[in-house]
């Protein structure tokens, strides 16, 4: 007979890490399924300057903080890629590239991965000028001119750091007002390499092997810009990753609709941190999630 689990976590995100810790702690049977490296998108963050307790950690020592903290516990993390979801009587299967699991409960922090924006020269430049992660490639670009495609907290906190490397950081952003927080639209201001093209979208990205120009257009007078950059950094927000649940539950536009207990509609089936449907995509309320989803799941189990 295969194991069945009490609960299986898939994705090793700070939401599914988080959940590990409440699961291990309420000695629950869980292992946490994970296709790459634990961590999840708050690895390519430089610094973060919003969870308590931790002003100005770097990303990715936060992420190695949260697995760390759930490993010393005990969780055990298994490296497969889930591939799909099924129900047999009360019993989940979770089946992986390579094999097939058993449990009671799921939980799914499977996290969001960069929205692309599709104009030409995007796909052909990715890792020759395009990127969609500025703390893993900035420092290919010391001392040369960028350009930051977005107007939230990443393409606003990643211009910020990008200035501290490169020449200038020319900040596209579609509106003439950025969604960003406060405190980084106020750091961006009075920041004299960053320069903010309002109202303007990109349109192509020329280069030879590598990329040499981008055009910009700007929404309100129709003018077309074409400025000298090395790089191009696509911040212009995620998409969950949520392929693999299908319509195993309900889902908004790929992310998983989750009720005040963190179930979704399939009883026992639970959704984590920046796949979940929900307004505010923050390290502390993926967090959040995964303590309460683990709380639900016990009490189902
Ligand atoms: P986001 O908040 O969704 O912002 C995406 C930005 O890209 C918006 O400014 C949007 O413009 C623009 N955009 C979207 N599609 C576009 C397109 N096709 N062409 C041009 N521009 C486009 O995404 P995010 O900045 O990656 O943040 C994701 C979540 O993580 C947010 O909840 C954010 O608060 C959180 N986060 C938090 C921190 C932090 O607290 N330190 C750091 C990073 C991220 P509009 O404004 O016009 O919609």
């Amino acid at each position: 007979m295969d194991k069945i689990y009490d609960m299986i976590i898939i994705g090793g995100g700070p939401g599914g890490l988080t959940c590990g810790i409440y699961a291990k702690r309420a000695e629950m049977d869980v292992v946490m399924l994970e296709k790459g490296f634990p961590g999840g998108q708050v690895m390519t963050c430089d610094e973060i300057d919003n969870y308590p307790t931790q002003k100005g950690i770097l990303g990715m020592d936060l992420a190695t903080k949260f697995y760390e903290h759930a490993t010393a516990l005990g969780l055990d993390v298994e490296y497969e890629e889930v591939v799909g979801l099924e129900k047999t009587d009360k019993i989940f299967k979770i089946n992986t590239l390579n094999k097939c699991f058993y449990s009671k409960t799921v939980v799914i922090s499977t996290g969001a991965s960069p929205r692309k924006i599709n104009i030409p020269g995007e796909a052909e430049f990715f890792g020759k000028g395009v990127s969609y992660c500025a703390t893993c490639d900035g420092a290919f670009y010391k001392g040369k001119d960028v350009a930051v495609i977005g107007g939230g907290d990443t393409a606003v906190g990643d211009a910020i750091y990008l200035s501290k490397i490169c020449n200038k950081v020319h900040l596209i952003h579609r509106r003439d007002e950025l969604r960003a927080t406060k405190s980084l639209q106020t750091k961006a201001f009075n920041n004299d390499k960053i320069e903010i093209h309002w109202s303007s979208v990109p349109k192509s990205i020329v280069g030879e092997s590598f990329v040499d120009r981008l055009t910009i257009e700007n929404l309100k007078t129709k003018e077309e810009e074409v400025i000298p950059i090395n790089g191009v950094f696509v911040l212009v927000g995620t998409i969950p990753n949520t392929e693999f649940v299908g319509d195993f539950v309900q889902t908004n536009k790929g992310y998983i609709v989750v009720d005040k207990n963190m179930e979704t509609n399939v009883p026992g089936v639970f959704g984590v941190g920046d796949c979940v449907d929900k307004s505010f995509r923050q390290i502390i309320t993926a967090a959040a999630d995964g303590a309460l989803a683990c709380f639900s799941a016990e009490k189902y189990v």
